[in-house]
């Protein structure tokens, strides 16, 4: 430290200590906004107590934090003697990123306030080989939100938009498989339209959700969490040390390309063995599909076949439903016990279409991981069904940009 300010020449100092002022002013508030967040109707007093910041600076940063718009006093709280003291609250719409998700299940828009609320959400299906198809859709669901936002008053809130797609993502391009055939699908023309009006942050959807899980959902404040999506995909989402691991090359989590067989059906990736094409959603219809050219006794029809119809039939103890869905809860439970016995987590969130909280698949795996997992005789390990439900994907992505308020030193003062 001092080399460098023996290196500086007066102009110099001065400029590189009234940055390190900012830095630590925007650090200051993001950590009061952080307690602010973690618990409603605390005072300043309080607040002072837990960052040993002097009661001048609390005061002066609240104010700025009220002034902007993202905290609120909320009436007058108790106090054994002295003054009472007046008590604070997050704004919840004081900040709204727009959530965007991009996978087998369709595309969805929302604006996601700072509590993790939608405040409406478009959805509609795309084809995922069309890349122009997607980014239409995608426009759409933004001009819809962004009409929400100024009918309500809000637009000054929009603090930028989070993508979740699916694949390998790299930068703003990702690369998917649909059947045998890579795709690859560039989020650029959108960047560009919009890149006067919010920037982006783009993550791989289901790392996206896990992320979600942990700010907002049911994973909240837990430090080693393993996210398990199964839809019409399947995958992982890491949450490691409270951070979102994403390995060397971006592409952790591809719990669908696990190996769990040295023989077996072919996957798209170009090996056998691999846990997706005996799990997922996609394969599963695949295989009833089969299952119905050959034959098999079963209430389910060509025309009403959907994962909805496979789950309710199944239910209902149809003898086709039955079995595929008993091989899906042993083959996913299989994987994601190695999973959890290779990497430890505390806590193990299912979700995706396929695994609502109280239904069959997420109560079935529940038990078969809880029984047959080495942490699931560990007292605090818990598998559980996502509460999130199906605005996991919007609330994940939005997370991207709200996630930043309330991290080191990224503060903003609104527009
Ligand atoms: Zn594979």
């Amino acid at each position: 430290m001092l080399t460098v300010y023996n290196c500086l020449k007066d102009g110099d100092l001065l400029e590189f200590r009234t940055a390190n002022l900012q830095l630590m002013k925007e650090w200051n508030l993001s950590l009061l906004l952080k307690l602010i967040r973690h618990e409603p109707s605390i005072s300043r007093a309080k607040l002072t107590a837990k960052t040993n910041l002097s009661p001048t600076t609390v005061s002066s940063l609240v104010a700025e934090l009220i002034k902007n718009g993202l905290v609120r006093e909320i009436g007058i709280g108790e106090s054994a003697a002295g003054r009472k003291p007046i008590l604070l609250e997050l704004i919840p719409n004081g900040r709204i990123a727009l959530g965007i998700i991009i996978n087998h299940d369709g595309i969805m828009v929302a604006p996601v306030n700072l509590i993790g609320q939608p405040l409406m959400i478009y959805k509609e299906q795309a084809n995922l080989d069309d890349s122009q198809d997607i980014i239409e859709k995608i426009i759409a669901g933004i001009e819809l939100s962004l009409k929400y936002l100024e009918e309500h008053h809000l637009s000054p809130s929009l603090a930028g938009a989070g993508i979740g797609v699916l694949g390998l993502v790299e930068g703003h391009k990702t690369r998917y498989l649909l059947g045998d055939d890579w795709h690859s699908f560039d989020l650029k023309p959108l960047l560009e339209r919009y890149k006067n009006q919010f920037t982006f942050a783009i993550e791989n959807d289901v790392n996206a959700m896990a992320l979600g899980e942990t700010w907002f959902g049911i994973g909240e404040e837990k430090r080693h969490v393993l996210y398990v999506y199964l839809g019409y995909g399947l995958g992982a989402g890491l949450i490691i040390n409270g951070n979102l691991y994403r390995g060397a090359y971006g592409n952790a989590g591809e719990l669908g390309h696990m190996s769990i067989s040295s023989d077996g059906q072919k996957c798209s990736c170009g090996l056998v063995g691999c846990l997706g094409p005996v799990s997922d959603g996609t394969h599963v219809l695949l295989k009833i599909k089969e299952a119905l050219k050959n034959g098999e006794p079963t209430r389910m029809t060509l025309d009403n076949l959907s994962l909805e119809t496979f789950i309710s039939g199944a239910l209902d103890g149809d003898p086709l439903g039955k079995k595929i869905l008993d091989e899906m809860i042993l083959n996913v439970s299989v994987g994601v016990i190695s999973a959890i016995n290779l990497l430890n987590p505390s806590l193990v969130i299912l979700g995706g279409m396929l695994c609502p909280p109280d239904n069959i698949v997420s109560d079935k795996l529940i038990n078969n991981i809880t029984k047959c997992s080495i942490e699931g005789h560990r007292n605090g390990f818990k598998v559980v069904a996502s509460n999130l439900g199906t605005s996991a994907g919007v609330v994940g992505a939005a997370t991207l940009v709200l996630k930043n308020l309330f991290e080191l030193p990224a503060y903003t003062e609104k527009k």
